[in-house]
């Protein structure tokens, strides 16, 4: 089974390239973002607690995080392939996503990183926001998640790069060229 982690800031086109990855190769997918929006949309308890860190462009706490990670993996597998998109965020979220598919007898196959300059991701953003209807795409939060980014996910960068599983794709060109990218990456596995 392949576990993809895609990587990158907001903008960065994870989920555009996620489906395209689930239309080639027929993988599942966990968006966390989605998981947590979907929440939102019915009222949940849940999607009551995740709406305020949204909001204010923080990261959902680790620990409710994780939980619904697991949750969200058991329902979907076992399964041939399953994208991770916008999970791991954290350093303690790629640990327990090590921990909990070791336990399951697996493990991440690669980390792909969608490299976008910032001033892109700004731009990309802001466009997105006019069509998205996303209540935390606008400029302030934007910035906001942008320096969470920063300072709370980049670090798995280096994390990954030491676990031998990162692979850097220049995420500025076309859709096509990306994505090309990343199924070189995908079929050397
Ligand atoms: P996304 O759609 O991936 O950009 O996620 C939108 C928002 O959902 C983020 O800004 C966070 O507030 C929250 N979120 C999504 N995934 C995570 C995660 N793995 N850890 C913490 N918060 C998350």
């Amino acid at each position: 089974m392949k576990n993809i982690v895609i990587f990158g800031a907001p903008g960065s086109g994870k989920g555009t390239q996620s489906d395209l990855l689930i239309s080639k190769y027929g993988f599942k997918h966990i968006s966390t973002g989605d998981v947590l929006r979907a929440e939102i949309k019915a009222g949940t308890e849940l999607g009551k607690t995740a709406q305020s860190y949204i909001d204010d462009g923080h990261l959902i706490p680790d620990a409710l995080m994780i939980e619904i990670l697991a949750h969200k993996y058991d329902e979907l597998c076992p399964c041939e392939g399953l994208i991770f998109d916008g999970f791991p965020r954290t350093v303690p979220q790629a640990e327990a996503l090590k921990a909990m598919l070791a336990e399951r007898g697996t493990a991440v196959s690669a980390m792909l990183e969608l490299a976008v300059p910032e001033a892109e991701l700004m731009e990309r953003l802001i466009l997105r926001g006019q069509t998205s209807g996303r209540a935390d795409d606008n400029e302030e939060t934007i910035k906001k998640r942008l320096g969470v980014y920063l300072n709370q996910t980049a670090p798995l960068i280096e994390w990954y790069e030491k676990e031998g599983l990162r692979h850097a794709i220049n995420g500025s060109g076309t859709l096509e060229s990306i994505n090309a990218a990343l199924c070189n990456v995908i079929d050397s596995l």
